[in-house]
C-alpha cells in the first residue's frame, strides 16, 4: 500500500518548509489539509500544484476511512494542518490511528511545532517537560489544570489563544509559588516574536501596558515547581542536626 506522510508547515516563516516536505508534497498522490483553501496559500508560494482533501475536526472519521482505502490501493498521501506539525494540537490522530490499524505505513517528517520551538529558546529546565495543548476553558477545570501544572516537577507547555490568556495568567498567579518562572513566547518565527518572562502578575503587568500585546499566537511555559527538599539550607539542616543530639 502507499504511505502516509505527516508533514510539518512552517509556524509563522514561510523560510521553514524543509526541502523533503516540498518534495514529499509534490509527489503524493493526495494531500489532506485541515483547510484546504489556507494550504493552497502554502502550495502556491511553493509553486506546487496539488490534489487536495480536507481532513478536519467534523470529518475526521469519515475522510480517514476514505483515505485509507486510497492507502490501501496503492497511493500516497500527506497530512498538513494550517501550521505547524499535524496531530500536536491539531486533526490527525484518527487517521493515523486507523492506518496503524490496517497496516498502512505511516512516517513523520520533522519540522515546526511552536511548543518545541518555544520551550528550546525559554531558558526553562528541558530535560523533563510535559505539553497539555490548549486548558480548559471553564473556570473551574481551568483553575484545577493550572494547580496542576504549578506543582508539576517537570516544565509545563501550553497552547493559549489571545483571548484566554489572561484568564490562565490570573490563575497561575494564584497558584504557582513564589518565584516561580512563567515564559510567555509570542508570535514565533515571524516579525514581533518576543519571549517574556517572570511570574505572573509580571506578563499580566506586561499586557496591561498595552493591550494591542494581547494579539498574536502565544505558548504559555510554566517552571517546574520549587523543590521543597532543598526548601532547607545546608546550614539550616545542619543545625537541625546538631540540636537534635541534644534531645533527650
Ligand atoms: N500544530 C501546531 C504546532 O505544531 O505548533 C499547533 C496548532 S494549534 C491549533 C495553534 C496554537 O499553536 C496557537 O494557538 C498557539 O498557541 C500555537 N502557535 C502556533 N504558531 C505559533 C507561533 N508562531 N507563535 C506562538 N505560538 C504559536
Amino acid at each position: 500500500s502507499g504511505t502516509l506522510y505527516i508533514v510539518p508547515t512552517p509556524i509563522g516563516n514561510l523560510g521553514d518548509i524543509s526541502q523533503r516536505a516540498i518534495d514529499v508534497l509534490a509527489n503524493v498522490d493526495w494531500v489532506a489539509a485541515e483547510d484546504t483553501r489556507h494550504s493552497k496559500r502554502l502550495f502556491d508560494h511553493l509553486g506546487l500544484r496539488v490534489r487536495s482533501l480536507s481532513l478536519h475536526q467534523h470529518n475526521e472519521s469519515q475522510r480517514s476511512e476514505l483515505l485509507c482505502n486510497h492507502l490501501r490501493n496503492g497511493q500516497s498521501v500527506a497530512l498538513v494542518s494550517d501550521a505547524g506539525t499535524p496531530l500536536i494540537s491539531d486533526p490527525g490522530y484518527v487517521l493515523v490511528q486507523h492506518c496503524r490499524e490496517q497496516g498502512v505505513p505511516v512516517t513523520a517528517l520533522p519540522g515546526p511545532c511552536a511548543a518545541i520551538t518555544a520551550l528550546s529558546a525559554s531558558g526553562l529546565p528541558t530535560d523533563k517537560f510535559q505539553f497539555v495543548g490548549f486548558l480548559p476553558v471553564k473556570q473551574q477545570a481551568l483553575n484545577e489544570a493550572v494547580k496542576a501544572l504549578a506543582a508539576a516537577p517537570l516544565t509545563s507547555v501550553c497552547y493559549e489563544s489571545p483571548r484566554r490568556v489572561t484568564a490562565t495568567l490570573n490563575a497561575l498567579a494564584e497558584h504557582c509559588a513564589k518565584g516561580q518562572q512563567i515564559v510567555l513566547a509570542k508570535e514565533l518565527t515571524k516579525a514581533f516574536e518576543s519571549y517574556v518572562s517572570g511570574d505572573a502578575e509580571t506578563i499580566l503587568t506586561w499586557f496591561e501596558e498595552d493591550e494591542r500585546r494581547l494579539k498574536g499566537e502565544f505558548v504559555l511555559m510554566i517552571a517546574p515547581a520549587p523543590d521543597t527538599d532543598q526548601a532547607i539550607s545546608p546550614e539550616a539542616l545542619a543545625l537541625l542536626q546538631a540540636l537534635g543530639g541534644l534531645l533527650p
